[in-house]
């Protein structure tokens, strides 16, 4: 006990020691030029949210990044790890509502507060290159690429319904729309609205979007997954069915049959183009309007259907609506065959996907069989079985392995077949064409909030819309306003901002009120990192080149639809603005799970948030990224237990002591004493643990990152030293095997528990005391973060062996070598494989094996 007491690691004086000096030396985490020749790796956590602090998931997602980002300088590399703050949005202006301090003084000092956090757990960020996005040194860049964008096209505005949160006072993208509520309001049903609003024309890039995708194998595969499914993409076909009639379009247009209109519907199956037995029209179809126009009763019911579907999409996916429709009571003919089908409004058909107009073929598609079923339309049967064998299968039949039938020509084709000749027909007889819709619609940019980046736009009476010119960039944000709620954005009420002289004509103009979406600053700003203090331009190229792409991201998977799309897109336009060369910003992405405790996500609304502070003031830093490390494979959700991060501090404190009771010894040994040739007995035990364990490490950070296991294999070796504490105190390990043991041991430690790795690592002789010849000096202020990384000895690593005799009948035929110890099992499978005893049992029947563990292997072959 009186030694517990007086070996009493202490996490806090250690830890504070070491920030004080970290602090003292900002460039210690500064990533090197591109001359310096080494290879370069980009490591990468997502910035955060300054809300004011970590929460428990930061720590987790930061001490996955941080513990790569050291391995790797102990690897050689030229690592840049950079760290910043997405600092726009809408908090801010919450709390400034809430407590009246204006937005930029709360985020500046959340961000102060959470830099000393993340200094506190010794995250080793290069603060040189910090990213504030609500800086106008870096929203201004914002502002250059919409303005390039605007050039090219890829920026326009438009009339469009929107999502608006009625919580959030603004529009919404669609990504940030999830099951029919906002991405930030988990309660809120997100309204639909009619509004002007700028968009980005990200659906331009849809075709290369989803072919990068193919290419991505460093992403989770349900990323990819997700992103495919988001991105949408149908192949189909566009045919022109004909309204049979005339059609009374308003004041004066009376249409005749030779200006037939045309209803044009969009298909993925126009081999069952002969089963369609109607038509259905979106109830916000121009036909439609056309239509309810001379009819009350259906414009009642179709103003009906539409109530429903602006309930279905507020309320969650359109596709579980409850189907209805209303008859027309008028006719459309279909072009290949001449029928005159009933033309009906449904609830579940929209305006905004393909042409708003299906085909139902109710014999061969889910939905048009449930309706109907429902309404009485005729079924029609136009695909059988492949097999004429088979008995007539069940409806709806939906495979695209069956055989067209009933179709008059296109009997008997099978499905790619069938498609290719009726797309061939309607293109000669001018009638449709093939085409590919995509899931994916434009980046609605537009928010009617102040706390973003001004869109750099001016409308003027004369002159219209006019860009900002370049040279009158930044457009700033303007500071004490009055922000409210109410009537839109509160730009639109500071006139110092709104009113500005035209650029074009002089003329009194107004500025745009509209802000950005938020998801532009995150959309490139690792760019920006790489050059994070350039005042000409966003980055410079050739240093983005170097560093691009990212390397390793690690975020988590909430962000796989909106921030990693949005963020593919910008790169592909910035690589047509000519700026970078990649194609993809994201060479490897992981995504950690999730922290959870008492069985829910942490959050303040469930009362289970734990404070990362509390964790370190009670446990120390190192103890709670360890354990934020340890708990779980870091793909795999997290169960907080507080009981785990004090058994991790309890662990680090054995380590403590054992180190700090032989360092003397080792020390001894430090200084160009070569290591032990064939060590032996406890020696031997202990180097083959070691070496066990740095290579399954190393493994691991190349890998899988189960750095769950490589904690549990350092306590293993720990435990095998403790275990050996008599033979070492009797002095039984030289000091040479020492030396080796507790420098590789903390060299090993040192991504995981960089505070306890630096203290004793200095207990072990400090600064470059591990120097072998051959090795350059390491900078003595960088000593432990640039030591190379432990390479594990094979040789030492491997298990004694021991020599197997293997017999056939009786016969002895060869000698397998299998570690000492081995099972029936191993020794078996290291037989059969051996040369000599395949060739002998080739052909033949292995009746019987018998086998002798550490003696014999004995096969009776037939
Ligand atoms: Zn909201
Ligand atoms: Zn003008």
């Amino acid at each position: 006990m009186a030694e517990e007491k007086e070996f009493r690691y202490d996490p806090a004086a250690i830890e504070t020691k070491w920030q004080a000096r970290w602090a003292a030396d900002p460039g210690m985490y500064a990533a090197e030029p591109p001359s310096c020749g080494k290879p370069k790796y980009y490591v990468l956590e997502m910035l955060p949210y300054p809300s004011g602090a970590l929460h428990m998931g930061h720590v987790r997602n930061y001490s996955i990044g941080d513990a790569l980002a050291r391995h790797m300088w102990m690897r050689g590399y030229n690592v840049i790890h950079p760290m910043g703050w997405d600092a726009f949005g809408l908090p801010a202006e919450n709390a400034a509502l809430k407590n009246n301090t204006p937005p930029r003084e709360w985020t500046l000092s959340n961000i102060a507060a959470m830099k000393r956090q993340f200094e506190r757990l010794g995250m080793g960020f290069d603060w040189a290159t910090e990213v504030t996005t609500c800086m106008p040194d870096y929203y201004r860049w914002n502002q250059w690429f919409f303005l390039r964008m605007y050039e090219k096209g890829l920026a326009y505005r438009k009339k469009s319904k929107v999502n608006w949160c009625p919580e959030c006072c603004t529009v919404l993208a669609n990504e940030q729309v999830i099951d029919g509520r906002c991405w930030r309001h988990e309660d809120t049903i997100v309204e639909q609205r009619d509004l002007v609003q700028w968009f980005l024309r990200i659906t331009a890039y849809a075709q290369e979007l989803l072919d990068g995708l193919d290419r991505l194998d460093g992403w989770p595969e349900k990323v990819r997954t997700m992103q495919r499914n988001w991105i949408g993409r149908s192949e189909g076909t566009e045919v022109d069915f004909t309204f049979d009639g005339e059609i009374n379009r308003g004041v004066g247009s009376r249409e005749q049959g030779a200006t037939r209109t045309k209803i044009r519907v969009f298909t993925t199956r126009v081999d069952t183009i002969f089963g369609a037995t109607s038509v259905q029209l979106a109830p916000e179809h121009p036909l439609v309007n056309a239509l309810t126009r001379e009819d009350a009763a259906l414009r009642e019911q179709v103003s009906e259907l539409l109530e429903e579907q602006k309930k279905a999409r507020e309320t969650g996916d359109v596709g579980e609506i409850e189907k209805h429709g209303v008859p027309t009571g008028r006719f459309a003919i279909n072009p290949y065959s001449g029928e005159r089908v009933p033309i009906w409004v449904a609830n579940y058909v929209l305006l905004d996907y393909g042409t708003g107009a299906i085909m139902s073929v109710p014999a061969h598609d889910e939905r048009d069989f449930e309706f109907a079923t429902k309404y009485g339309i005729p079924i029609r049967r136009v695909i059988a079985s492949a097999d004429p064998n088979a008995p007539e299968p069940a409806l709806p039949f939906t495979t695209k392995d069956g055989v067209v039938i009933n179709s008059g020509e296109f009997n008997g084709l099978p499905y790619g077949e069938a498609v290719k000749r009726f797309q061939e027909k309607a293109v000669r007889g001018g009638f449709g064409e093939p085409n590919i819709t995509f899931r994916l619609k434009d980046w609605g940019v537009s928010r009617q909030r102040y706390w973003g980046t001004p869109i750099p736009m001016i409308h003027c009476e004369r002159d219209g819309i006019v860009p900002v010119p370049d040279d009158q960039l930044p457009v700033l944000l303007p500071e004490n306003i009055e922000i409210t709620q109410q009537g839109g954005s509160p730009l639109a009420r500071v006139s110092e901002f709104v009113d500005v002289a035209c650029p074009k004509c002089g003329g009194p103009a107004k500025r745009e009120t509209d802000t950005m979406d938020t998801f532009v600053d995150s959309s490139w700003y690792f760019y920006r990192y790489t050059d994070a203090r350039n005042p000409c331009a966003p980055f410079d190229s050739k240093t983005a080149q170097y560093w691009f792409p990212i390397d390793q991201y690690i975020g988590g998977v909430e962000h796989a639809i909106l921030h990693l799309i949005y963020s593919r897109f910008w790169t592909k336009m910035m690589r047509d603005l000519g700026l970078i060369q990649n194609d993809e910003p994201v060479q490897r992405l992981f995504t950690q799970g999730m922290v959870i405790k008492d069985g829910a996500k942490m959050s303040k609304s469930k009362g289970n948030v734990v404070s990362p502070d509390d964790m370190v003031a009670r446990y120390g830093a190192d103890a709670a990224r360890m354990y934020a490390l340890f708990a779980a494979p870091p793909d795999r959700d997290l169960d907080w237990q507080e009981d785990g991060v004090a058994g991790v501090t309890r662990f680090l404190g054995r380590v403590w002591r054992i180190v700090m009771k032989y360092a003397a010894v080792a020390r001894g040994a430090a200084h160009g004493q070569s290591k032990t040739q064939s060590p032996e007995g406890v020696s031997l035990k202990l180097l083959r643990k070691l070496h066990q364990t740095t290579a399954k490490i190393t493994q691991d950070f190349e890998g899988r990152w189960h750095f769950n296991t490589c904690v549990a294999a350092i306590m293993e070796l720990v435990n095998e030293v403790q275990a050996a504490d008599a033979q070492l105190a009797a002095g039984e390990v030289p000091a040479p095997v020492m030396h080796e043991l507790l420098e590789t041991l903390v060299l090993l430690l040192a991504p995981f528990a960089p505070y306890l790795a630096a203290e004793l690592w200095e207990e072990l002789g400090g600064e470059g005391a591990v120097l072998h010849p051959g090795d350059k000096d390491p900078s003595p202020r960088t000593s432990l973060l640039r030591q190379p990384w432990p390479k594990s000895d094979p040789g030492l690593a491997k298990e004694d062996e021991i020599e197997i005799p293997v017999q056939i009948n009786g016969k002895l035929v060869s000698l397998i070598r299998v570690p000492a110890g081995s099972d029936a099992k191993v020794i078996e499978e290291a037989a059969l494989v051996e040369e000599k005893v395949k060739a002998r049992t080739a052909g033949k029947t292995v009746a019987k094996i018998i086998v002798v563990p550490g003696r014999a292997i004995n096969l009776v072959v037939k």
